[in-house]
């Protein structure tokens, strides 16, 4: 990945994508004291560009750290640097992190950095698995107590257990893995939140315990549209024998249908289809559909 063409937006500046380096005495590197976002441009446009930038303020503020930009200066460079990388559909990464002036725990003066990348990734599963509805495995990791971690920051500490558990699930042959919280609940993906439908309703754990994913809130607002009625609520995984169709949401992920999560089976349903396309309609600026 470092060796791409184009420019990378770092600390105010277009570097060539080469040379946005960091030291190796980064406190991000050795403390994980990064946070980041992902965002998606449709037809040249990021979706919901300043919600993200607002949640990347935040998540830095849970970590105890400014961001040296306003949320309109971030916004400006994504859209500048989207038309310089000349992309219509592209992924969006910006990642605030902790620099290299002092070492240790305690970093209270070190420089906070910012850069955002952008490139093409058009799929974040497999094509023609998204299609007839992805296998996850059980992860053996739980996502973490809030008190045990701010479980409400996209930080990248928080990821340690993600990129274990998703290694873990393709070591076995699966595209993912499911999470459950620290209670023993359904909790989510390693990079995207889940639904279930059963009796022509939603169900989805309420997102106390991990990142109310923007998708998420997205594909709420969508249901509701339709007259789905969504429970949001605590989901014990013995539940998961009785649900009939199954997805995952998230920026890289989008809609994604689940087929099987260990033990369990899920068709690709009309609720699934009706969101993954009412989901493509929302996100390409000229197609958004009119709130009913
Ligand atoms: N949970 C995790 C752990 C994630 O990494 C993501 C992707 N950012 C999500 C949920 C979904 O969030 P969003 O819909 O805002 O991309």
């Amino acid at each position: 990945f470092d060796q791409l063409d184009g420019f990378i937006w770092m600390n105010g500046e277009f570097l060539p994508w080469q040379d946005a380096k960091v030291h190796v005495l980064t406190h991000g590197l050795h403390y994980a004291s990064s946070v980041f976002e992902g965002e998606r441009a449709y037809g040249g446009e990021i979706f919901k560009l300043t919600e993200h930038t607002e949640r990347l303020h935040a998540s830095a503020k849970i970590l105890g750290f400014t961001i040296p930009y306003s949320v309109e200066e971030i916004d400006e460079a994504c859209r500048t640097l989207l038309r310089k990388q000349g992309f219509s559909d592209a992924y969006v990464r910006p990642v605030a992190w902790r620099g290299s002036e002092q070492m240790g725990v305690s970093a209270q003066n070190n420089r906070i950095n910012l850069a955002i990348a952008i490139w093409q990734w058009p799929s974040y599963f497999d094509p023609a698995q998204k299609l007839k509805g992805i296998r996850l495995d059980i992860a053996d990791y739980r996502r973490p107590d809030p008190k045990t971690a701010p479980s409400k920051s996209k930080a990248a500490g928080l990821y340690m257990i993600c990129t274990i558990s998703k290694h873990a699930a393709e070591a076995k042959g699966y595209a993912d893995a499911l999470m459950l919280d620290w209670k023993g609940d359904v909790a989510e993906a390693t990079g995207a939140n889940i639904f279930f439908v059963k009796d022509g309703k939603l169900h989805t754990p309420d997102a106390t315990n991990f990142l109310d994913g923007i998708t998420r809130r997205t594909v709420i607002d969508l249901a509701k549209r339709r007259g789905i009625d969504v429970i949001e609520r605590a989901i014990k995984p013995e539940e998961m024998e009785g649900f009939e169709q199954c997805f995952l949401t998230g920026t890289a992920a989008e809609v994604t249908p689940v087929a099987e999560i260990g033990p369990y089976r899920f068709t690709v349903g009309e609720i699934t289809k009706t969101l993954m396309d009412d989901y493509t309609a929302e996100v390409h600026p000229a197609h958004a559909i009119a709130a009913e």
